[in-house]
C-alpha cells in the first residue's frame, strides 16, 4: 500500500534494552524486529516513539511490594496490576533504546509509566486512563489520522497502544513482523491480535509498505 505521508505516522513502542534479550523483562527474539523497524523508518517522514520510563519506586515492580512475587496481581490504587520485575528505570541502560535502533528521524519521544501509582502500557494513557502523555493531541495537531504501530510487547504495550489509538479515532495498523509478544501464557499474542482486529485494527506485514 502507498503510504500517505501527510496523514501517516510510524509509532515505535518501547524498543528498549530491558524488553530485549538480556534485559530485565525480555521478549524472546525481540531484537529481531529492530532491523525491520529501521527499514520501515526509511518509508516514513513522520515518526514518533514511546519509552517506558519508571521511577525506581514504581508500583508495578514486585520488588516494591514485600512478600509479593513477579506475576502476582495486586490492587494498585484501584486498578488490577500484575507485578513485573524492576525494568526501564529512568536513566538506566535498561531504559535506553536498542543501540542499533535508528532514532535520527524521530519527531518526539513520549515517556510513560512515570507516575509510581499507576502503570502505563499504552503510549497514549495511563492504565486508569487519567494520565495522558499528549501523544494523541500531538498526532492530531500534526494532521495525522493514520498510525502504523510497531515495537514491544505485542500482548501488552503494543496492544494497549493500538486499542487507545483506535479509541481516539486513528486508522490503526499493526505491523505483524515488527512486533513480538511476552507470552506469559502461550496464547497471549494470538489473543491480543484477535482483540486488536476485533476493535478495528488492520494487521499488515512490513513488506506491504515496501
Ligand atoms: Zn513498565
Amino acid at each position: 500500500m502507498e503510504i500517505d505521508q501527510v496523514k501517516s505516522a510510524l509509532l515505535i513502542v518501547d524498543v528498549q534494552n530491558d524488553f530485549l534479550p538480556g534485559g530485565a523483562l525480555a521478549v524472546a527474539e525481540g531484537d529481531t524486529i529492530v532491523a525491520v523497524i529501521n527499514e520501515l523508518q526509511e518509508k516514513f517522514s513522520f515518526i514518533v516513539a514511546t519509552q517506558d520510563w519508571h521511577p525506581r519506586d514504581h508500583g508495578s515492580f514486585a520488588a516494591n511490594h514485600p512478600g509479593k512475587n513477579i506475576g502476582e496481581f495486586i490492587d494498585l490504587e484501584g486498578v488490577r496490576q500484575i507485578l513485573w520485575p524492576v525494568h526501564c528505570v529512568q536513566g538506566t541502560h535498561g531504559a535506553a533504546f536498542h543501540p542499533d535502533l535508528n532514532t535520527t528521524k524521530w519527531r518526539k519521544i513520549f515517556q510513560k509509566g512515570t507516575n509510581p501509582k499507576v502503570d502505563s502500557y499504552s503510549g497514549f494513557f495511563d492504565n486508569n486512563r487519567k494520565g495522558d502523555t499528549g501523544l494523541g493531541n500531538y498526532l492530531k495537531n500534526n494532521g495525522i489520522s493514520r498510525v502504523f504501530i510497531v515495537g514491544l510487547a505485542a500482548d501488552y504495550c503494543v496492544k494497549y497502544t493500538v486499542l487507545d489509538s483506535l479509541s481516539l479515532g486513528f486508522e490503526s495498523y499493526l505491523v505483524a513482523d515488527a512486533t513480538k509478544g511476552v507470552n506469559l501464557s502461550p496464547e497471549d499474542t494470538k489473543l491480543a491480535i484477535k482483540e486488536m482486529k476485533n476493535e478495528g485494527a488492520y494487521l499488515i506485514e512490513s513488506k506491504a509498505l515496501f
